[in-house]
């Protein structure tokens, strides 16, 4: 059996995660970091997993968080990022903070120990050559720009994107249907759909003046000046399309025409806001043509005055931000590796995750994929219903493509959240169905209880009462 080493390029949150696992099954690694030799616009160090903004981890509650869940399962599969974390813990209430420098100390110093892992301080400038028949590319959110050319060289420049243009994605359960009504514009079917595609969310003319004035009022977040301002066609940001003319917004992706609002047919919207189905799961729905540069806050507040959406729940906000990640649901396959080049596979942000905990978690899984083939094993999936499995279906599955909108990229990056898992039914008190908050919060323990049982399974660890976490 071939022990040739795995090749990972980027030292980052992901690469250094990959490069653990693997060596700790047992293969050897060759890590490549282009920092000191070349650096970033963000990184500031020559440390491994250097953190480029802030330093929490977020939540850290297993029970009642998605990432907290994450980390809980990143523990079980012997994490370095989470055990490094852990060891350097600063005070954040329930979140995990870090101290940024002693977690990159450690990160590296357990690297540089590891017997199978060298480490080359050098750029890997284009795709991993022939002879590396085993290789990771997580190079991150600021890839290196002649990689980054490679790389849209060889999966199709469409397939490569440099900026989220980020719409808000809500919680379908959190939409208020009694207000809002499933159809698609003119009813149309479509190739894939069944004229009733869309939630629409009606405005009479106040509200829709009013909530153009907020959005021209409210605050927004400024590009760093190494970002420029990266407007294109078909992604303007929807404050941007309001300065241009009250009425824009009504002629763009707010128009009213060609639907008919079931539960009051007789009165026209003056404007609509409508909402696309996000997963296959139907948990999750984005908010069509609604990129933003608002604060979250802001968005909050303002998303929140639509009629239908007084309680939304929001998965991920929107936003505009310089990020390299390629369309993995169409270009990698469920082990994350390449279809047109098995045996090379991508981890981290650039796979279209997003987050510190969310890279390193990809990067456990290549490290374990691409270790396993190594092995002369098939990489083991990790379960749909866990945080690992959720997480892995959106990027290499889970999401639908819009036919409605050909050519124009629908995936975006995204957090771990729990609209990424299989739903499950409310359990029951005392035999009485829950209602509102006991129901969420039932819900969600249902969700992460199953998760860390399955989780276990999966790594072939005994199976513990789940409060023992
Ligand atoms: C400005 C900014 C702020 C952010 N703030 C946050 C935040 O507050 N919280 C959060 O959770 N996430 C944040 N993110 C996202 C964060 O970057 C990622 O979550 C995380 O760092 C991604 O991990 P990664 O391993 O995929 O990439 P990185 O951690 O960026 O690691 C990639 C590594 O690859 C190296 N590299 C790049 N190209 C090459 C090459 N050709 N050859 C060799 N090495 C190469 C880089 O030097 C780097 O070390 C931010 C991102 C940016 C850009």
């Amino acid at each position: 059996m071939s022990k040739n080493p795995i090749h990972v390029i980027g030292g980052g949150l992901a690469g250094s995660e990959a490069a653990w696992q693997i060596a700790e099954a047992g293969v050897p690694v060759v890590l490549h970091e282009m920092r000191p030799v070349r650096g970033t616009d963000a990184h500031k160090t020559d440390g491994l997993a250097e953190l480029v903004c802030s330093n929490s981890f977020r939540s850290d509650d297993a029970e009642n968080n998605a990432v907290g869940l994450l980390h809980a399962e990143m523990r079980l599969a012997g994490s370095l990022i989470m055990s490094a974390g852990d060891a350097n813990q600063v005070p954040a209430g329930g979140a995990l903070a870090v101290d940024r420098d002693g977690f990159s100390d450690a990160v590296t110093a357990k690297i540089e120990a590891h017997p199978l892992i060298t480490i080359q301080r050098e750029e890997v400038p284009g795709l991993p050559p022939e002879d590396w028949d085993q290789a990771i590319i997580a190079t991150g959110p600021l890839t290196a720009p002649s990689l980054a050319q490679s790389i849209a060289e060889a999966t199709g420049a469409d397939a490569l994107a440099f900026f989220d243009a980020i719409a808000p994605i809500v919680h379908f359960d959190t939409i208020d249907m009694n207000t809002a009504w499933f159809q698609s514009r003119y009813d149309k079917v479509g190739p894939g759909g069944t004229g009733k595609d869309y939630i629409n969310c009606p405005m009479d003319k106040d509200q829709y003046l009013a909530f153009v004035a907020a959005l021209l009022e409210g605050q927004k977040t400024e590009f760093k000046q190494w970002e420029g301002t990266p407007y294109f066609d078909g992604c303007l940001p929807i404050e941007v399309m309001a300065e241009r003319g009250v009425e824009t917004l009504r002629y763009g992706p707010m128009k009213p025409m060609g639907l008919t609002n079931v539960h009051n047919p007789t009165v026209k919207a003056y404007a609509v806001v409508q909402l696309r189905q996000d997963n296959a799961l139907g948990t999750l729905y984005n908010m069509v043509g609604f990129q933003t540069k608002l604060k979250h806050a802001e968005q909050v507040r303002i998303f929140r005055t639509i009629p239908g959406l007084a309680n939304a729940d929001f998965a991920r906000l929107g936003g505009l931000h310089r990020n390299t990640y390629i369309n993995s649901p169409t270009l990698l396959d469920p082990s994350l590796q390449l279809k047109s080049r098995p045996g090379l596979r991508f981890a981290g942000q650039i796979t279209g995750c997003e987050g510190y905990v969310e890279s390193a978690a990809i990067g456990l899984l290549a490290g374990r994929f691409a270790a396993a083939e190594r092995l002369g094993e098939a990489p083991s999936l990790p379960p749909s219903t866990t945080a690992f499995g959720a997480l892995l279906n959106h990027i290499t599955g889970g999401h639908i493509v819009s036919d409605d909108e050909p050519g124009k990229r629908s995936f975006q990056p995204m957090n771990v959240n729990f609209g990424l898992f299989p739903p499950v039914e409310a359990p029951k008190a005392e035999g009485k169905r829950l209602r509102g908050k006991d129901k969420t919060v039932a819900k969600r323990h249902a969700i992460t209880s199953r998760a860390l049982a399955d989780c276990r399974q999966w790594l072939g660890l005994p199976a513990r009462a789940e409060a023992a976490e």
